[in-house]
């Protein structure tokens, strides 16, 4: 017996397994698969009339055809119409191209005109064959996204095949008149079958309300997935963990500073989702240095309280260790018990580590991702604070939810995300904000310097450091291989060493043993060390606030978030900080946009907002993007208003009317993952 085919059509399986491929499983899917673009092939352009930069369809007969071999192998034809010769070159081709374009056959050609070498000519153009005969469509031709091995003809019959097929509205009329949408039925149709007459440059606006209506239902959809899931999460309980103000306010005490009003408010919101009895997920945003580890120990001391366990995860083991070095002794002073765990520990000291953490003889846990992967040997796990959370993946995230009663979650980041991001990939989570710094910084400076001036910088390094100051050299970051990562540090060291005589320098890069790398970085906090050489393992958390000098090796190769992360290892004492920035030239576009973004601000979600323009939203987010899918229709920064829409109509949709929401989410989602949700 035959599978039944999901389509409301028969689909043999290798079709079906391409289709799959696009996320098209059933016809529903086939309607939302809407064209990347149009392409006008209502009319046929004489070859004597082309222009080149002009995208045109003629209608020719082939004269000759042949491989040629230089200047590289290609397929060439020669057609031509009534009015002139045109050439055309295939650069990828298949043998069978050869064959059909038989002299005498007629044929289509579609594409960019270009003044060739010989004349007019085309690369690789569309094309079909066509006798004088075959109709000339009336309206606009869709070009979809589709998969190799699926041609454009296939995939336009089939979508054809599942919009013969009335389309049900998903949204009520009245709400549809009330935010002027137009219907979905009409505007899906529009979409894929463009009426006569209707012009490419009116479709391709996202104002077209055909256009507006998918993307806010995409939005909407999205809305309610994120709402859902934040009301199930909601509804789930777990231990509450009250504010007992014995362990918390002792730590206050200990603190050499006053907490700003704003870390203050970011902690009564996190105090007040542990004491509900429902799992917290909160993320806590706020700038580099804005002092989100104490309103995160402050939230571990609170579960601590109640009796409970707390992990403290961080990105790296720098970062974790810090961690560790720094709060361990002041909590041990309040009788806290914590515990270290790391990847690259010693197999002893780690065993013993889970082993007090099982036992419940550790109340804190601080590490890297290897307190992931054996989070159920808790003995009593009541939160878990995330670090640095858009450095972890998705997937590690969630490996933690395996045993007991479900924990309290604090995520931390200090990627600052747009409102516009945060609104639609985080709706799921309660979000706190620490938006100012605390008192006495001097702002960073920072300055652009060509690598031909490298020899002023060093002064300047030598400078600082015999004047009681320490620093950072951030080496080239080389992405494509550790190894030479690894071997760009120790070049950039040896160098130095070589520069700067009479400086202590250090060197920590990611392959480091654990250990090394410790006892390095506690030399250069304990000013054992003025200079510190080092890869963007440093990038995350590193706090050492004598150190107001840090000079970024090609910093054009790197990103604006991650430059603002590095720029943010300074500024930490009352001393002015200065961050050079060596680039080698001649820039790329990109690198000289992001420069002078990094350059003129200081504040971190400016600099995201810039690069959200710059990048687009799916790098920006990085892994809480993976595996979630993408808005298709919707573009996050340029539809804020219809995104606000769509936010308070899912609240409503929600509220009054279940059945529609579930039914809308259906549509959107049915056999996709939903958007979102932990
Ligand atoms: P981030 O938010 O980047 O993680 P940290 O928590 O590392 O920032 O804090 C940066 C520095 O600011 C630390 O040295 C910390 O001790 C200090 N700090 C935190 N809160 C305050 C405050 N309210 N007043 C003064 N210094 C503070
Ligand atoms: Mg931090």
């Amino acid at each position: 017996m035959k599978a039944a085919s999901p389509f409301s059509f028969p689909v043999r399986p290798a079709l079906a397994a391409k289709l799959a491929k696009l996320g098209l499983k059933r016809d529903s899917d086939l309607i939302l698969h809407l064209p990347l673009r149009w392409e006008d092939e209502t009319r046929i352009t004489p070859i004597g009339e082309l222009l080149p930069g002009q995208t045109a369809q003629v209608q020719a007969c082939v004269r000759e055809a042949k491989v040629a071999y230089r200047p590289r192998r290609m397929l060439t034809l020669t057609v031509e119409d009534d009015s002139g010769v045109l050439g055309i070159r295939f650069l990828h081709f298949y043998p069978s191209h050869l064959k059909a374009f038989q002299a005498g056959e007629r044929f289509r050609f579609n594409g960019e005109v270009r003044g060739g070498f010989l004349g007019l000519e085309m690369v690789h153009p569309r094309f079909v064959k066509a006798d004088d005969d075959t109709p000339l469509p009336t309206g606009l031709t869709p070009v979809y996204p589709t998969t190799a091995g699926l041609g454009q003809t296939s995939l336009r019959k089939l979508i054809e095949r599942a919009l013969a097929t009335p389309i049900d509205e998903t949204l009520p009329r009245e709400w549809l008149e009330e935010l002027g949408l137009a219907e979905l039925e009409s505007s899906i149709r529009l979409l894929h079958q463009p009426p006569p007459g209707c012009a490419q440059h009116a479709l391709e606006s996202r104002a077209h309300p055909a256009r507006q209506r998918l993307a806010f239902d995409e939005l909407l959809a999205q809305q309610l997935s994120l709402a859902t899931s934040r009301q199930a999460r909601k509804a789930r309980t777990t231990l509450p963990l009250p504010h007992r103000r014995r362990l918390t306010a002792a730590f206050i005490e200990t603190l050499a500073f006053e907490l700003t009003a704003a870390q203050a408010r970011a902690w009564q919101e996190i105090g007040a989702d542990l004491a509900a009895p429902h799992p917290m997920r909160r993320l806590l945003q706020g700038d580099v240095g804005s002092g989100k580890t104490v309103v995160a120990a402050l939230a571990c001391l609170q579960a601590v309280e109640n009796g409970m366990q707390a992990a403290f995860m961080a990105p790296t083991e720098i970062l974790a260790e810090q961690h560790y070095r720094k709060l361990a002794p002041t909590l041990a002073a309040l009788g806290v018990r914590s515990a270290w765990v790391s990847g690259s520990q010693r197999r002893a000291e780690r065993e013993a580590a889970w082993r007090a953490i099982a036992a419940g003889d550790a109340d804190l846990a601080f590490g890297t991702h290897a307190l992931f992967q054996e989070a159920g040997n808790f003995s009593r796990l009541g939160l878990v604070v995330v670090d640095e959370q858009h450095r972890f993946g998705v997937g590690q995230r969630l490996a933690l939810m395996g045993k007991g009663a479900e924990p309290h979650q604090l995520m931390m980041s200090a990627t600052p995300i747009p409102r516009t991001l945060a609104m639609s990939f985080f709706a799921d989570l309660d979000v706190s904000i620490i938006d100012e710094l605390p008192p006495g910084r001097t702002p960073i400076v920072t300055k652009l310097v060509s690598a031909a001036r490298r020899d002023e910088v060093l002064a300047r390094v030598r400078d600082a450091c015999v004047a009681g100051g320490q620093a950072y050299w951030v080496c080239p970051l080389i992405e494509e291989s550790d190894k030479l990562q690894l071997q760009t540090a120790e070049d950039t060291y040896a160098t130095l060493v070589e520069q700067l005589p009479g400086l202590r320098i250090g060197l920590v890069h990611g392959r480091l043993k654990a250990d090394d790398k410790q006892s390095v970085m506690a030399a250069f906090q304990a000013h054992q060390i003025d200079l510190l050489v080092a890869t963007t393992v440093i990038e995350v958390g590193v706090d050492v606030p004598n150190a107001a000098l840090m000079v970024i090796e090609h910093a054009e190769r790197m990103g604006l978030a991650q430059l603002h992360q590095l720029r943010g290892r300074v500024g930490r004492g009352a001393r002015e900080s200065v961050c050079v920035l060596l680039y080698e030239t001649p820039l790329s576009e990109l690198a000289r946009a992001r420069l002078k973004v990094i350059f003129e601000h200081s504040d971190g979600f400016e600099i995201a907002r810039q690069d959200l323009l710059l990048r687009g939203p799916g790098e920006l987010l990085g892994q809480r993007q993976s595996g979630l899918p993408m808005l298709r229709f919707a573009d996050l920064e340029r539809d804020v208003a219809l995104l606000e829409r769509a936010r308070d109509l899912a609240q409503r949709c929600l509220r009054e009317r279940p059945e529609v929401a579930a039914r809308h989410v259906e549509r959107w989602l049915g056999s996709r993952q939903a958007y979102g949700g932990s």
